[in-house]
């Protein structure tokens, strides 16, 4: 198989620098397919109501130069939308405070949840993982879907690239499904069937400012440079994963059960990279995500699954007892104490899988990652 993938540099998110970076990627990737008609959803990673500033959402001013390259190349109209957790109701603060409202209006686009519309069952035809799935209907209508993701590090997934933002199109009992179990394999294969529904036909990635760290909530953001662009969601995200610093893509789960699935690239020369070489995109020092057992020697990942742990850590003093955490939770190991009690939530160890959802979702930060000892270790042992 082949896959081209256009790389442009960019280093801040000046309004016309992005502009012409969003451009460069485009073309070198070949150019968006023409055969657009109606509406264009743009589907970037609004995770949460935060400012750009926090790198937790696509920046505005790469969705707003999307919108422009569609409007200009396609002539389409433009729809911005995404699904963030369903605890997030507010979603005229989360268009605010994104500035996801002032870069639609630049471009004469609309904007709205994923979730208006409802979500229809999608057909399971090559799952591997689910027996289910529903989807956005105003995805699944979309004649023609741009994906605008922001590159992220992931905590469970360890990246949040252009497969991990289809996810987003599932409704809230499909992605607690696919988090259910403390298998990151099955994890990714789940991953992979939401995104199997309905591939968009084009990808463009905001890589400019990035997620380092325990992502994709609370890592922080790291100037990495680049925006990238491509037909082939495996093929971009094996590029962003080259920017965070793997030399073997394929050490991520989604990205080797993709490869195993035949969706994406198996070798680099696989894919022809335009607009950089691939010894350029590497940031010195970027801090990857979780990924610790990956990181013991092979003889001892076996014994490692076992030991090392990340699991959730309540720290009372920020938590505002919203109760999120346990709405979030796949599996229901998150009870409120009440009565007499301090109604502060508390994790039963039995249940829980350790997915991190709570973590992701909570509001606060108040529901710390915390890493055992192996954990830290391992971490320490990554090169
Ligand atoms: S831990 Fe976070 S999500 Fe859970 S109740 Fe406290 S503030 Fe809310
Ligand atoms: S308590 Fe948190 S980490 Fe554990 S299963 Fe529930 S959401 Fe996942």
């Amino acid at each position: 198989m082949s896959f081209t993938v256009g790389v442009a540099r960019c280093g801040d998110y000046g309004r016309e620098n992005v502009s012409r970076a969003v451009a460069k990627a485009v073309n070198r990737a070949g150019g968006m397919p023409e055969n657009a008609c109606g509406e264009v959803l743009i589907k970037a990673n609004l995770l949460s109501p935060a400012e750009p500033e926090r790198a937790v959402t696509t920046h505005p001013e790469v969705v707003r130069a999307i919108a422009e390259e569609v409007r200009k190349r396609l002539g389409a109209r433009v729809h911005i939308a995404d699904n963030p957790g369903f605890i997030f109701t507010d979603t005229a603060e989360l268009f605010k405070k994104t500035k996801i409202d002032e870069a639609a209006a630049m471009e004469g686009a609309s904007y709205g949840p994923l979730a208006e519309g409802g979500f229809r069952e999608a057909g399971t035809g090559g799952f591997k993982a689910l027996t289910g799935a529903r989807i956005s209907a105003r995805y699944l209508d979309a004649a023609f879907c741009v994906n605008a993701p922001k590159l992220k590090t992931h905590l469970e997934t360890e990246i949040s690239g252009c497969i991990k933002n289809i996810f987003g199109t599932a409704d809230t009992d499909t992605r607690k499904k696919c988090h259910n179990s403390r298998s990151r394999k099955r994890l990714a294969d789940a991953i992979l069937d939401v995104y199997s529904v309905k591939p968009p036909q084009f990808h463009i990635m905001d890589a400019i400012e990035s997620m380092e760290g325990d992502g994709p909530s609370y890592g922080l953001p790291r100037k990495t440079g680049f925006v990238l662009a491509g037909a082939d969601a495996p093929a971009v995200d094996w590029a962003a994963a080259t920017i965070m610093g793997y030399d073997n893509p394929l050490d991520i789960p989604l990205l080797a059960a993709a490869a195993a699935r035949g969706m994406g690239p198996v070798l680099r020369g696989e894919i022809s990279l335009v607009g950089a070489e691939w010894d350029e995109l590497p940031v010195k020092g970027f801090k990857k995500s979780s990924g610790y057992v990956r990181a013991l020697p092979t003889f001892l990942r076996g014994v490692g699954y076992r030991l090392v742990s990340v699991a959730p850590r309540l720290d009372p003093d920020k938590c505002v007892k919203c109760g999120i955490c346990a709405r979030v939770c796949p599996v229901s190991a998150i009870l409120l104490k009440s009565g007499a009690g301090d109604n502060f939530p508390s994790v039963q160890k039995n249940k829980c899988v350790c997915c991190l959802c709570c973590h992701e979702m909570c509001p606060t930060g108040a529901m710390a990652a915390h890493k055992n000892l192996f954990a830290r270790l391992a971490e320490k042992l990554r090169v």
